[in-house]
């Protein structure tokens, strides 16, 4: 047979080559990460102009949100971040712009998946599953982690963005929705933002909102050539949500608009007097915002926001929040499960900590650096960094067989507080120089972990 050439040919082994090619030109050329998503590298950085901080600050953030939910003894759940895009759209609301246009979802072999763009409905899907309320009769869960909205990119707005936030599951108690709000408020305070605004109004219990919805069509409608199309849109499907228009026109129709307070119940009302009360008792300062809402149905009585002049006032809003107790029966629970909960962005919170000149700073110098005279003890020098290791002495140690000359210049870059220098004498007598790079002082020190650990971390 002949040989072909296979130059002439375009066998599937030369495409996978070719592809292969392609690959690694354009990974070498321009892989980048996806506009709106970024990477947090271990110092601070920027991308698309914009200063991300890096990795020790964002633990430093998080570790405090760990610390203060859980001073309220709120435990963490993690939940996958790929969610059956049923659930989102029943948990969110088919109307909703999130459902609309601002979800990664993708089908696979006839199941619909969807990026969570948000974590309220799989917390509580999870909390359903497992049936958590037999394990405790009141849940206080918190999370954090990525959420996912195809909206486009800006500052403030992101398609890969982070959430922390709780949700009080099993109680209806006004208490309750108090905790959640001070405990958001903790967060920022533990972080130094004290710049704050929090929003608060009531939305009433499930028969409020019929009623209302109709007052505001009837009151709109007239008018309806005044309104933008997305708000036209919005008036038959889900006029609520014209309420937190930004539209300075809508915002002249909306002050004559009938007004959601005169809509809601006594039991409503009296609820939500105590809950400024009790926001009162802790000091929280509050706007009573009556066009405050949120746009689902299943949200009732309170809804809050925190915003902060700390960000650019097209995005200010920094978390929000707010009793949704009729979620649980929308997602497919049999018993009424009232909760309520808050969601906060980490980048915006991140917005708000550059400009206050806040953002976290974190020591991640090693305590030690072993510089290596010779490759002769290559063994000896694992080991003892080991040791040091083991004794709980943070140390670097050089990888790249460079000259002491180089180490001791890598010791500075890292920032090490100590510096070691062993050679074969060293090795031999068993003991060695430790120079404190802080003060330029040097002691003779036996190589001993744990000698060397009480110098270098004193109590
Ligand atoms: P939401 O679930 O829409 O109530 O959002 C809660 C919080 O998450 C907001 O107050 C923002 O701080 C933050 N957030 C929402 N969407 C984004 C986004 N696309 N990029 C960055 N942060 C966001």
């Amino acid at each position: 047979m002949r040989k072909l050439n296979s130059s002439h040919i375009d066998s599937p082994s030369n495409q996978v080559q070719r592809n292969a090619y392609d690959v690694k030109k354009q990974a070498a050329e321009s892989f980048r990460s996806i506009k709106g998503t970024f990477d947090v590298l271990p110092t601070a950085s920027s991308a698309d102009g914009r200063a991300i901080a890096g990795s020790a600050a964002w633990r430093h953030v998080e570790r405090t949100v760990v610390d203060v939910l859980g001073r309220y003894g709120a435990r963490e759940i993690r939940t996958p971040i790929l969610e059956p895009t049923a659930l989102i759209a029943r948990g969110i609301g088919q109307l909703t712009d999130i459902v609309s246009k601002e979800m990664f979802a993708f089908e696979r072999e006839d199941t619909h998946y969807v990026l969570r763009p948000e974590v309220t409905a799989p917390v509580m899907r999870a909390y359903l599953q497992h049936h958590l309320d037999q394990e405790r009769s009141v849940q206080k869960l918190f999370y954090i982690g990525p959420c996912f909205r195809a909206e486009r990119p800006q500052k403030g707005r992101y398609r890969q963005f982070h959430q922390f936030g709780v949700e009080y599951i099993g109680t209806d108690t006004v208490r309750a929705d108090a905790e959640v709000i001070t405990m958001m408020v903790d967060v920022y305070h533990a972080l130094g933002i004290d710049d704050l605004r929090l929003r608060v109004n009531t939305l009433g219990d499930e028969n409020a909102r019929p009623a209302f919805k109709e007052a505001l069509q009837s009151y709109l409608r007239p008018f309806a050539d005044d309104l933008s199309e997305t708000s036209r849109r919005r008036l038959d499907e889900n006029p609520l949500r014209i309420l937190d228009t930004k539209n300075p026109r809508e915002r002249e129709l909306l002050e004559e608009a009938p007004s959601l307070i005169n809509f809601v119940s006594t039991e409503s009302r009296d609820r939500y007097d105590a809950l400024l009360e009790m926001l009162d008792g802790v000091g929280i300062r509050y706007i009573e915002d009556p066009f405050l809402v949120r746009g689902l149905d299943y949200y009732t009585e309170t809804a809050f926001e925190l915003e902060s002049d700390l960000l650019d006032s097209a995005q200010s809003a920094l978390a929000g929040g707010g009793r949704y107790d009729l979620l649980a029966s929308e997602i497919g629970a049999k018993n009424p499960t009232p909760a309520v909960g808050f969601a906060a962005g980490i980048e915006r919170l991140f917005l708000a900590l550059e400009s206050a000149g806040k953002i976290p700073v974190t020591d991640e110098r090693p305590d030690i650096f072993v510089v290596l005279v010779d490759n002769e003890g290559d063994a000896w020098a694992t080991s003892f960094a080991h040791q040091l290791r083991a004794a709980g002495v943070s140390c670097e140690i050089d990888l790249s067989g460079r000259s002491v000359k180089a180490q001791m210049r890598e010791a500075n870059r890292v920032g090490a507080k100590h510096v070691i220098v062993v050679g074969e004498t060293e090795r031999a007598s068993g003991s060695a120089k430790l120079k404190n790079m802080a003060d330029g002082t040097e002691r003779d020190v036996s190589l001993s972990a744990d000698e060397i650990r009480l110098l270098c971390i004193p109590d």
